[in-house]
């Protein structure tokens, strides 16, 4: 992750702290000696010969020095004792706590407090995820490996199986296995988005383009499932790391395909509102319930459908995390067995 250039301790805080220690001794050396000079000149004190003077303008300037540093040391160890205590608390698993920010005028503690705040966020972050994973990540992966388990014993402890059956089992084997290398690199692919806070953007994307490529992508399973597409999209151009947002249209042009009813249909429609590119993704499909639109963007969640069809439902979370990872939204609007809506927003190049 970058650390912006604000946020780092820099060169010249260096030089400041080098300035304050030279001037604390040295402005207590001028005012000394031009007193001990002044002293000697019109006091016509005796014993004050210049090898005493020298030796006082010493002592005296070493004396101030130290207690003008002291005191401004002082000013700086409270702060990090202050900081210790809560970084002793983050070291014992508070992940709540947080160092106060200071000024940003404060050139060491303000870069020191922003940072290891930020990395408390994302302590705190992989530790809820880490909890919810461990228990969905159980459930989700426990149902396809017991259903190889079974299979598998049943192949191994019946030799009279026919071979269709045999063949049949097989293929179940095969699929759920497939079910199962989904399942991972879409958790991976979501864990990994939890932990990144924006995303490489590397060329501005037409998005039009982009669409009308991933509609191409999807041919087959929309001729397989005798879906018509109607496309009406504007040319528009966003800042968007290009490959991630594929991900976008392809798990939604896939629910549409998938919870479509047989010869439905799928519109998209983009149009530029204000600073933002608009795509509206309807489908004929089974629709979803009030209940259930509360429910589709957490992790894991399935609708009945979908768990006789095999998703995994992770396919909206991905997706909404994307689009708030590049600044847009994604809603939608849908009516049990009329169909879907799903409407992205996507910020403008500007
Ligand atoms: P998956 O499709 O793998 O189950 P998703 O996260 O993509 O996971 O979707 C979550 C749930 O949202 C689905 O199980 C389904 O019930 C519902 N859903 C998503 N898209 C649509 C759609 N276009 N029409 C109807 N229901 C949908």
């Amino acid at each position: 992750m970058k650390i912006k250039k604000e946020h780092q301790v820099s060169w010249s805080l260096t030089w400041r702290f080098a300035t304050i220690s030279f001037f604390s001794f040295f402005i207590p050396i001028i005012i000394v000696s031009a007193l001990g000079i002044i002293l000697y000149q019109f006091g016509k004190i005796e014993w004050l010969t210049p090898p005493v003077l020298l030796i006082i303008c010493m002592f005296t300037s070493l004396t101030l020095g130290l207690i003008v540093s002291a005191y401004i040391t002082n000013l700086q160890t409270r702060k990090a004792n202050e900081m210790t205590k809560v970084m002793k608390k983050v070291a014992n698993g508070d992940y709540t706590s947080k160092i106060p920010v200071p000024e940003k005028q404060d050139a060491l503690y303000y870069p020191i407090a922003i940072n290891f705040n930020k990395m408390v966020d994302e302590l705190n972050s992989t530790a809820i995820l880490q909890s919810d994973f461990a228990s969905n990540f159980s459930h989700e992966f426990k149902t396809p490996i017991m259903s190889i388990k079974g299979y598998a014993e049943i192949l191994q402890q019946v030799p009279t199986l026919s071979n269709e059956k045999k063949a049949e089992y097989l293929a179940i084997i095969i699929e759920e296995t497939k079910r199962l290398a989904e399942l991972a690199s879409s958790t991976l692919l979501i864990s990994k988005l939890d932990s990144i806070d924006h995303l490489e953007n590397e060329n501005p994307t037409k998005i039009d383009q982009q669409i009308e490529e991933c509609v191409i992508l999807l041919d087959n399973s929309l001729q397989k499932n005798n879906i018509i597409i109607d496309l009406d999209l504007t040319p528009g151009i966003c800042e968007v790391n290009n490959s991630m947002f594929k991900e976008v249209w392809i798990n939604l042009i896939t629910n549409a395909i998938r919870y479509n009813k047989k010869d439905g249909s799928i519109s998209i429609k983009s149009y530029i509102d204000k600073s933002n590119y608009i795509v509206e993704i309807k489908d004929t499909g089974i629709g979803i319930s009030d209940e259930d639109k509360d429910r589709i963007f957490e992790r894991y969640y399935q609708g009945e459908v979908s768990r006789i069809s095999k998703g995994n439902g992770l396919g909206l979370p991905i997706v909404k995390r994307i689009i708030e990872l590049e600044k847009g939204t994604i809603k939608v609007n849908s009516k049990l067995d009329e169909g879907s809506t799903f409407i992205v927003s996507i910020p403008l190049i500007k």
